[in-house]
């Protein structure tokens, strides 16, 4: 197993109050234990109107709640507004992943995290997003910094979390908690997309809440 040795972390600018959106376990895993070892305050933020079926909103959302709890971590459960989601969706459905339709979903997402953090004295906000090898990094921040620049006393934290090991270690973290090991990104386009890859390649189509990491060992 990877060592678990990471670089002490420190919020940029005197910061000192994190508010941490985050989209699952596994993504969120090795990030939460990366600010708690080096002592940061912080809450998780969990708002994802973008994941569908609600089935598995809920089993992205429980699992986040379960591994928050663990450690100790307010984790605020926001809305699950599916139908704003789909209304600044409009337009954009047969948009590819990292496109125009992903820069809403992420601008959604950080607008009301950063909106919460503004409420409730939080001076700075990031996100476990760009932890996986899927995303477009520039893209996550871009539109972190977007939000969090709304408000005068917020920064986006664009702490780089992939590197250093990080994505090795949110492999590990996810294993030993053996995390459930969602397979499209989350959305019901990605799942489309994801199925008709999978069809064009003679794979089987997802099954929901049948996978967990360390599963396939
Ligand atoms: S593919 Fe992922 S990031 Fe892009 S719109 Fe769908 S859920 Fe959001």
């Amino acid at each position: 197993m990877t060592e678990l040795v990471r670089e002490k972390l420190d919020l940029p600018e005197g910061k000192s109050k994190l508010l941490l959106h985050s989209c699952c376990a596994p993504c969120s895993g090795e990030v939460m234990e990366a600010i708690q070892a080096s002592g940061i305050e912080y809450a998780i933020f969990f708002y994802n109107p973008n994941i569908h079926p609600q089935k598995e909103y809920l089993l992205r959302k429980e699992e986040n709640i379960r591994f928050a709890e663990q450690h100790g971590v307010p984790i605020i459960d926001a809305d699950y507004d599916t139908d704003n989601w789909f209304a600044r969706a409009k337009g954009m459905e047969h948009e590819p992943e990292r496109g125009i339709r992903c820069t809403m979903c992420f601008d959604m997402r950080f607008e009301r995290t950063a909106l919460y953090a503004h409420e409730h004295g939080y001076d700075a906000i990031s996100s476990s997003l760009g932890i996986s090898r899927w995303k477009n990094m520039q893209q996550i921040t871009d539109c972190g910094i977007r939000a969090a620049e709304k408000y005068p006393d917020l920064l986006y934290w664009d702490y780089n979390w992939r590197k250093k090991g990080g994505a090795s270690r949110m492999i590990e973290i996810s294993k030993r908690e053996r995390f459930y090991q969602q397979e499209y990104c989350g959305c019901v386009y990605s799942l489309r997309d994801t199925n008709l890859h999978r069809k064009a390649q003679g794979r089987p189509l997802i099954k929901l809440g049948v996978l967990y990491y360390g599963d396939e060992e």
